[in-house]
């Protein structure tokens, strides 16, 4: 035991030596654009996936007590035993009905929802074609098929035509592409045109993971496949973002893939249903998605005023026109510094590093909310360019 403990701390040392350590700061109110944390009563947040601002929306609230008075805490069930109620099903059909699939399944979270998926789908005589920068989950989810597994260089179509061909050539049965939507740490869109093109070509299925785009992205929100006019094969998504900031992930497909998936999909079958309340409120917050133009084009705005600021104040961006922005800043120790310094300041972001990046890209991931006004925005960019000053990034 004490040699096991003792190689564990010695593992600590070395994360906390290479300045990759990561500490949790506690709030004590609502997720919004602004929090109260315990060491600090307002601080301006610029890290959540609040995009809508809908995280702590009287709607949604409302929504879950009802479901709360109605239909209690939890269910003390998997779905298939007695975990089932009215709710469910009615998310997991308005759910499908808003990314324009036949059904969809719900999960305790997106990151089960990519591990429940390809496993029973793609078998030995299968081939599954992943970009490099795929979410983890979705890279766990494939790890636990049995099919051939192949991968392509971040949004390289030469790359994802050569491993498609390979896949051909080797006699898969089955071959999916799967993608993320959006590309979390660069805010990058996945190519969805050129892989319809190329999947079409070489007679391919696709998977996108669209947490970070259902509700904001595309037409009505519907999305990354909506954004580029093209419909693909199974999506996955999470409420965890948003859609209501809370929790539980879907996938939405055809009906036989969703219904294949009820039966024999692992993270389905042996998890507790989502809580009533949660589902309520997830479902609340497809309705103001759908409807919520105004909130999108807040966000946009924001975003687009950021990123200006920003670039006149010297910072190096990540170029585009995702809500995620990200200020490159290169070393672990930097990031860390400037994200110190930045919360000394008020502002509330997160450095990232390797191993989330690759090595020499630690940055700061800023993400814009609908929640944020344009003076938080300016507040921003003013305690950026303080901080960026003090560490000599500009
Ligand atoms: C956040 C995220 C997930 C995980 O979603 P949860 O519902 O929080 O488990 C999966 N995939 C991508 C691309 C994500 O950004």
């Amino acid at each position: 035991m004490s040699e096991f403990l003792n190689g564990l701390a010695a593992e600590l040392d070395a994360i906390r030596a290479a300045s990759l350590w990561k500490t949790e700061r506690e709030i004590i109110s609502p997720q919004s654009a602004h929090v109260a944390l315990t060491t600090r009563p307002d601080v301006l947040n610029f890290c959540a996936n609040n995009y809508l601002g809908l995280a702590n929306h009287p709607a949604l609230i409302a929504a879950a007590r009802k479901a709360l008075d109605s239909h209690g805490l939890g269910m003390a069930s998997v779905r298939f035993i007695c975990g089932t109620t009215d709710l469910h099903r009615a998310l997991e059909q308005r759910i499908a009905r808003y990314v324009a699939m036949d059904d969809a399944l719900l999960f305790a979270a997106c990151f089960d929802a990519n591990g429940a998926l390809f496993e029973p789908l793609f078998g030995e005589q299968d081939a599954i074609i992943s970009d490099a920068l795929n979410h983890a989950s979705i890279i766990d989810g494939i790890r636990l098929s049995k099919a051939k597994r192949f991968r392509y260089a971040n949004g390289d179509m030469a790359a994802l035509e050569d491993t498609l061909k390979e896949a051909r050539a080797g006699g898969a049965r089955r071959i999916i592409i799967a993608t993320d939507g959006v590309f979390s740490m660069d805010g990058y869109f996945a190519k969805l045109a050129d892989i319809r093109a190329l999947a079409d070509r070489h007679d391919a299925l696709i998977m996108v993971d669209d947490c970070h785009a259902t509700g904001f992205i595309g037409p009505q929100g519907r999305g990354t496949p909506a954004r580029a006019g093209v419909t693909v094969d199974i999506l996955t998504g999470t409420f965890g973002k948003a859609l209501s900031g809370s929790a539980g992930g879907y996938i939405a497909a055809a009906q036989p893939v969703i219904d294949l998936l009820r039966q024999r999909g692992r993270p389905y079958l042996f998890s507790n249903a989502l809580p009533p309340a949660i589902v309520a409120a997830a479902r609340a917050a497809i309705d103001l998605a759908e409807q919520g133009d105004d909130l999108r084009e807040r966000l946009f705005a924001n975003a687009a005023r950021f990123r200006t600021g920003m670039v006149k104040a010297g910072f190096t961006l990540l170029p585009g026109e995702h809500p995620i922005i990200p200020v490159m800043l290169g070393e672990a120790r930097l990031a860390q510094a400037m994200a110190a310094k930045l919360n000394e300041l008020g502002v509330f972001v997160s450095g990232f590093f390797y191993p989330v990046v690759p090595q020499g890209q630690a940055r700061i991931r800023t993400q814009m909310s609908a929640a944020h006004s344009a003076a938080d925005i300016d507040t921003a960019i003013a305690a950026f360019t303080e901080a960026g000053r003090c560490h000599g990034v500009i």
